[in-house]
Formats: C-alpha cells, sequence, structure tokens
C-alpha cells in the first residue's frame, strides 16, 4: 500500500486553515501521543515509556475504557494524561448530529466519570474531521488535537515509522503512536527509534499537559 506524504504529516495550508485545531506543540519540545488505549498490551506499552521517561497523553476509546477502568487509573497513576477518543471509534465525518454529540460530548462526561477529573483534549478516529464535528468538540469545551508526525506504526512496518519519523519530526512536533494489535509488536522499536534521532537532533520531550494548550 502506498500512503500520499500528506497523510502522515498534514500540509501547512491545512493547519493554517483549521487554526482551531492543535497541531503542533505550544514549546519546544516533542509531544508523544499514543491511540486506542486500554487494551490487554497497556502495561506492558506504560513500562516501555517508563525505561524512557516519557509521559504521553493517551487518546482512549471511551467504550472500552468502562470495562477496563483499572488501566486508566495505572495510566494517569504513572504520570501520563488521558484525552477522549470518542465512544465507538467511528469515522465521525460520516456521522449525523445526534451521533456526534454522542461521540463527542457524551464520551466525555462517560470519560469524566471513570476518570473523576476533567477532560480538556479530543482525538478524532483516524483523523476525520469536518466543520460540524469542530464544531462539537468546541462546544463539548474540548480542543481537538491532530498531528503533524503521523508515525504509521498501525502498519506493522517498521521501516515505515523510521521513515516518517526521519523526515517529519521537529523540535515542536506531536506525535501519534498506538495501543492497538497491528502496532505492538513494532511499539517498544518504534519509541526507540523516535528517542534516538530526538537525542540525535537535540530535541526534548515534553510534558503533554504544557505542550498541548
Ligand atoms: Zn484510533
Amino acid at each position: 500500500m502506498i500512503y500520499p506524504k500528506f497523510w502522515f504529516s498534514p500540509p501547512g495550508l491545512l493547519r493554517k486553515f483549521y487554526p482551531e485545531i492543535i497541531w503542533k506543540s505550544a514549546k519546544k519540545e516533542v509531544v508523544v501521543t499514543i491511540d486506542d488505549s486500554p487494551s490487554d498490551f497497556s502495561s506492558k506499552l506504560l513500562d516501555i515509556l517508563d525505561l524512557h521517561k516519557i509521559h504521553a497523553m493517551f487518546f482512549v476509546k471511551v467504550e472500552e475504557s468502562v470495562k477496563h477502568a483499572s488501566v486508566l487509573r495505572e495510566i494517569l497513576s504513572r504520570g501520563h494524561k488521558i484525552g477522549n477518543h470518542s465512544i465507538t471509534h467511528r469515522r465521525l465525518s460520516t456521522l449525523n448530529h445526534d451521533e456526534l454529540k454522542i461521540e463527542i460530548s457524551s464520551s466525555k462526561e462517560r470519560l469524566e466519570d471513570i476518570l473523576g477529573s476533567g477532560v480538556k483534549f479530543f482525538r478524532p478516529p483516524y483523523g476525520s474531521f469536518n466543520r460540524a464535528v469542530l464544531k462539537e468538540i468546541k462546544l463539548s469545551g474540548q480542543k481537538c488535537v491532530m498531528w503533524d508526525v503521523l508515525s504509521g506504526d498501525y502498519t506493522s512496518d517498521l521501516k515505515i515509522v523510521k521513515k516518517n519519523i526521519s523526515r517529519y519530526l521537529q523540535s515542536d512536533s506531536v506525535t501519534v503512536f498506538h495501543d492497538n494489535k497491528k502496532s505492538r509488536n513494532i511499539f517498544e522499536e518504534s519509541i526507540s527509534f523516535l528517542m534516538g534521532q530526538i537525542f540525535y537532533l537535540g530535541y526534548r520531550v515534553g510534558e503533554p499537559a504544557e505542550c498541548l494548550n
């Protein structure tokens, strides 16, 4: 499968067109974001992040989160932050108004019930958004977080991950990795490669709470 460039690193024009979206870190520090938790791999994934002293922003699937609340508590207790990745992980740009309310606003309330604290950030599944999606995110009091470096770890192909990170990583990048079945075989090597590049380029990893705003 051939992936076009804009898919892994959205062009500047698109970013300018949607200034209300967070595409980059607010500081000269790289942010690590992880999508699709919780899973039965989450604990191992947290160990790998600990090894590299990374605090990440986890965008969690709310339906799964209800069933695995203990995993979310572990994510928080190990110093990470949690954001909203919708209830059912469908392409939001294909949904009607009522469905959007459930996926974006009701999901926030359900997630806040589990966490006992406020949820400020939302990432649309597959990065799929339109004006209606952005409007609902804003109405719900959340901010939409996209990225400028999609690692491509969900391809299970480490070569793609290395190419994307080498090509697109900047000192203020928002990077995306996944906690799912396709990415888990290469998660450890993907994060090691990211940290190697960050060290080589003289960059730093930042705290999600300080870098996303
Ligand atoms: Zn996802």
